[in-house]
């Protein structure tokens, strides 16, 4: 893999090369919160953010998605679907671990064409991150680091420096835009080396697993009958906002809606999520999944359990969003999965 060096003066250049065939979006702040925005050249870039509000599943898989039109007069109908080429750029290791993740899940069986067709005209770009959330737990759920999955992959290695690894023929292609840039040398390679590292011993430090994250699907296993499911999910407003927000939550409804005369409509797709009432009703109005309890589980059991038994990782990349917008406080799989470890060992 070669790593490069381009410096801070360069990239007004390099993005507006890129603009020319892309749309570019590019970590912002607002009023606060950070968000991946498109990027225009008065744009301030945030290299330290700490955790993108917006998750990158969006520009791939996005909240609603027109899929077809129909016309109830003629009975006829075609397809609605655009995509165009875009670069997310500066996304955290977590993130892009959550989209290889997605990148299986979506390709499994039946592929999902629409987020196919988007994520092969999608670049992305990884940045090491300079700052930790106080709710990120990324370094315990083996989510610290990425090999794959990005086109390029930057670290700051000083004031106006970056680091940049190249991850595809086709990233490569896009840093040499305006010509070639210098290679790293091994002593700037071993600065980045140190700033990852630094930054997996802070969130490390911050918050942690109390055991490996591999032991996770076998302590849920273990802990079914948990009192904890039904004491935790009394304050769960079922809003759903841990789903929503999650980066590998993957989830969707179908519907259909018609023009007030009953003679055109659209299907469309949206975000579903298993901690709304709704999501498990069936047909007669019955519930596989009625009771708050049920679905608090479920959600955990998705993030440690069935999604491992399926890849072989956990479906939780530690990003902290769910422990950040939940009201209730109650959507911390660091802190669950922690509890039922202690739980068990006192059994024991
Ligand atoms: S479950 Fe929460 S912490 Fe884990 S990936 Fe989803 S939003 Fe992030
Ligand atoms: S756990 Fe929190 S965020 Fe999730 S549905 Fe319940 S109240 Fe909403």
């Amino acid at each position: 893999m070669s790593n490069y060096i381009v410096y801070l003066e360069q990239l007004e250049g390099l993005f507006a090369g890129w603009q020319e065939k892309y749309k570019l979006f590019v970590p912002q702040e607002k009023e606060g919160f950070y968000f991946l925005e498109e990027y225009s050249p008065e744009a301030e870039i945030s290299f330290d953010y700490d955790l993108l509000y917006n998750p990158p599943k969006s520009f791939i898989f996005p909240p609603r998605e027109d899929l077809i039109e129909f016309d109830l007069k003629t009975y006829k109908s075609k397809p609605l679907f655009t995509v165009s080429p875009q670069i997310l750029f500066g996304l955290h290791p977590y993130d892009i671990k959550a989209l290889n993740q997605l990148d299986q899940v979506m390709d499994m069986g039946s592929v999902d064409v629409n987020y196919r067709q988007r994520r092969d005209n999608t670049i992305i770009m990884g940045l090491t991150p300079l700052r930790v959330c106080p709710e990120a737990f990324w370094g315990s759920v083996n989510a610290f680091n990425v090999d794959f999955g990005f086109d390029l992959f930057w670290t700051k290695i000083g004031p106006a420096t970056f680091l940049v690894e190249v991850g595809s023929k086709k990233g490569e292609e896009l840093l040499f835009v305006n010509g070639r840039v210098d290679k790293a040398t091994s002593a700037e390679r071993e600065v980045a080396r140190r700033k990852k590292q630094e930054i997996v011993s802070l969130v490390q430090k911050q918050n942690r697993l109390k055991y490996s994250w591999e032991e996770v699907p076998r302590v849920l296993e273990k802990s079914f009958d948990s009192f904890l499911w039904a004491e935790k999910s009394r304050k769960c407003l079922a809003c759903g906002s841990c789903n929503l927000i999650c980066p590998t939550c993957y989830c969707f409804d179908i519907l259909d809606e018609v023009d007030d005369k009953l003679n055109k409509g659209k299907r469309y797709r949206t975000w579903d999520g298993c901690m709304l009432e709704s999501f498990a009703k069936i047909a007669g109005g019955h519930n596989f999944r009625g009771r708050a309890a049920e679905r608090y589980r479920h959600r955990y059991f998705r993030k440690g359990k069935y999604i491992y038994d399926m890849l072989g990782e956990l479906g939780c990349v530690g990003c902290g969003r769910c422990v950040r917008v939940c009201t209730a406080r109650i959507a911390n799989p660091l802190e669950v999965f922690n509890v039922l470890w202690e739980a068990l060992s006192y059994e024991r």
